[in-house]
C-alpha cells in the first residue's frame, strides 16, 4: 500500500468536478505532475457549464458545446487520458441517488487509485466568495460514491465489479493537511486554464494563479510540500485534505 505523502504518485486518478475549468483552477498542477509521472488520469465533469456566462449570444446548448471543446483541449494540455461529460444542468446540480449511481459506475469502470474532488463543507471563503452550489453538490456526490458505495458488492451489481479507492484528495478545503509542490507544472496549469476562453475573455489569469499557488506554498508547513528528502518550501503548491481509505506503509 502507498504512502500518501508529497512524493506519492498514484497509478490512476479520477478528478470529479462540477464545471469545465474547476479542475484547472484547483488541482491542475497536481494532475499534470502525476500525469507526467505516468498516472492515468480521468476527468469526470458533472455539468458542461451550460449556464456559465452573462454573454447573451450563447444558448445553453451552444455554450455547452464550446465549453466541452475547451475542456478537451485543457485535458490534452494536462495529460489526462480521458474526459467524461455527464451533462447535468449547470447551477442545477443536486447530489441525488441517481448521480451517486452514475459516479459509482464510472469509478467501477475506470478503477482509480485516487479520487480528487471538492470539499462539500467549504461554504464561505473569506468575506467575498460563497462557494457555488454545484461545487458543494459535486463534492458530496463524489465522496458518497467513493465510500462506501463503489466498494459494496450487493449494491448496484449492474454498475460493474466493486472497486476500493485508496485515497481521496479533497481540494478547495478550509482544512488542508497536505501540500503538493507544483512548481514544475504551474505553467502547464496556466496554459490549461487559458484554454477556457469563454470564461476568461481577455483576462490574463497567470498573475492570479501564481499568487494563489505562491500563497499555498507559503502556508505549507516547512518541508511538508517538498517531501521528506527535500526540506524547505516549494515556490508553488496546491493544498488538499487527504482522506486515506487504506492502511499506509510505515
Ligand atoms: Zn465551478
Amino acid at each position: 500500500m502507498p504512502r500518501f505523502d508529497a512524493g506519492y504518485v498514484p497509478r490512476s486518478a479520477m478528478a470529479i468536478y462540477a464545471h469545465p475549468d474547476d479542475i484547472e483552477f484547483t488541482v491542475a498542477g497536481t494532475v499534470a505532475k502525476w500525469a507526467r509521472a505516468g498516472c492515468e488520469v480521468t476527468f469526470v465533469l458533472l455539468t458542461s457549464g451550460n449556464s456559465g456566462t452573462h454573454d447573451r449570444k450563447f444558448t445553453r446548448k451552444s455554450l455547452a458545446r464550446v465549453r466541452e471543446r475547451e475542456e478537451r483541449e485543457s485535458a490534452r494540455i494536462l495529460g489526462a487520458a480521458r474526459v467524461v461529460f455527464l451533462r447535468h444542468g449547470d447551477c442545477e446540480l443536486v447530489p441525488t441517488l441517481a448521480l451517486r449511481k452514475e459516479l459509482v459506475r464510472r469509478i467501477r469502470r475506470h478503477r482509480p487509485e485516487v479520487v480528487l474532488c471538492n470539499d462539500p463543507q467549504a461554504l464561505f471563503f473569506g468575506d467575498r466568495y460563497i462557494n457555488h452550489p454545484d461545487h458543494l453538490a459535486a463534492g458530496k456526490a463524489a465522496l458518497e460514491a467513493v465510500f462506501p458505495c463503489a466498494e459494496m458488492e450487493l449494491l448496484w451489481p449492474g454498475a460493474g465489479p466493486v472497486h476500493k479507492v485508496h485515497a481521496v484528495y479533497v481540494s478547495s478545503t478550509l482544512s488542508p493537511d497536505t501540500w503538493i509542490d507544483v512548481t514544475e507544472t504551474i505553467e502547464t496549469k496556466i496554459a490549461a486554464l487559458s484554454a477556457h476562453r469563454s470564461q476568461l475573455g481577455e483576462r490574463d489569469i497567470a498573475p492570479y494563479i501564481l499568487e494563489r499557488a505562491g500563497d499555498e506554498a507559503h502556508r505549507a508547513p516547512a518541508g511538508k510540500a517538498a517531501g521528506e528528502k527535500a526540506p524547505g518550501r516549494p515556490k508553488y503548491a496546491e493544498a488538499f485534505r487527504v482522506m486515506r481509505l487504506v492502511r499506509e506503509e510505515k
